[in-house]
């Protein structure tokens, strides 16, 4: 990758200032655009787009989508339409967007602008996991009356998140059982000395746990299975959106569940931000820039 870039950082949130400050700090040549709220940036926020035709990579945060057909700019005291901020950008340069989605794409394409989205790269869904575990430990560390030492924990799926999470939750002496749905991953949990159990097989065996956390994409503690959990039994689902709790049902039966969203940007900004930055320079590598 040349150096130096001239690189837009625009809209987003903590991540995306940090972004920027990373990226300063490689030496590239930073526009920051719609962060005006932002703490302790590397240099004022542009007033306008003026030049962003001319960058040769702009990053739009993750989501790029906020509420309507605005861009997902929080720390910007203005609302700034999407559909305008595409119209600036340039068609020849690296538009790195988190997260988009089928409509933003088609969007993107009538302007001739090609989006790679940094979200669904592999190596940043990985580095994404380390702040996430840490930050689901911190919150079952602070909500639960006793120590993840002794405690007896179930995770509920085995890829990424549930991954890192049981060998985390045994390094610091839970119990741990998992829940999979293929043979492969039951092998490896047995393997690693986790307890296995069969996501769909969970039911009549959900008693006497201190900790549940989710990480399947799916509706998988509904009533019936919320019903068979111990009465202070500590519940977090870190599946996104719709998640995986039946958070409803969890509130009539008085299940304490905490649905823990957006946790890299929540509890390791700078963290994430690297990630980010990383995956970034991984697409300005291939698409030979
Ligand atoms: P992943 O690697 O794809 O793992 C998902 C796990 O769920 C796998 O074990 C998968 O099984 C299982 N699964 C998926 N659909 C299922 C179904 N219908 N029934 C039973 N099992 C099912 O994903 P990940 O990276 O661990 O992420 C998990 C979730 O957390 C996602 O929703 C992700 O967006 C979210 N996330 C949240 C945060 C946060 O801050 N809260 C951060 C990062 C990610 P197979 O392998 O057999 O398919």
């Amino acid at each position: 990758m040349k150096k130096p870039l001239t690189i837009w950082a625009v809209g987003g949130d903590l991540r995306q200032a940090r972004l920027a400050r990373l990226l300063q700090a490689d030496e590239h040549l930073v526009h920051i655009y719609g962060l005006e709220n932002a703490p302790e940036l590397p240099r004022p926020c542009e007033t306008g787009l003026d030049g962003v035709a001319r960058a040769d990579c702009v990053v739009l945060p993750v989501p790029v989508r906020g509420e309507g057909g605005f861009l997902n700019a929080p720390l910007c005291p203005r609302r700034l339409e999407l559909s305008r901020i595409l119209d600036a950008l340039p068609p020849k340069g690296v538009v790195c967007a988190g997260q988009v989605d089928g409509a933003l794409r088609a969007m993107a394409q009538e302007r001739g602008l090609a989006l790679h989205d940094y979200l669904a790269r592999e190596e940043l869904a990985v580095a994404n996991a380390v702040p996430t575990v840490e930050g689901a430990l911190q919150l079952a560390m602070e909500a639960l009356p006793v120590t993840l030492h002794g405690s007896r924990t179930l995770v509920l799926g085995y890829g990424r998140l549930g991954r890192l999470l049981s060998h985390r939750l045994a390094a610091l002496g839970a119990a741990v059982s998992v829940s999979a749905r293929s043979w492969a991953d039951l092998a490896w949990i047995e393997a690693y000395g986790y307890t296995g159990l069969f996501t769909d097989g969970l039911d009549g065996h959900l008693a006497g746990y201190d900790l549940v956390v989710n990480t399947i994409p799916a509706p998988v503690l509904g009533e019936e299975r919320l019903k068979q959990l111990s009465p202070s039994c500590l519940v977090l689902d870190l599946a996104s959106r719709p998640g995986g709790v039946d958070r409803a049902a969890a509130g009539q039966l008085g299940v304490k569940v905490v649905w823990a969203l957006a946790l890299p940007g929540r509890t390791a900004p700078e963290t994430a931000a690297r990630a980010i930055r990383d995956a970034v320079y991984h697409i300005l590598q291939e698409q030979g820039v």
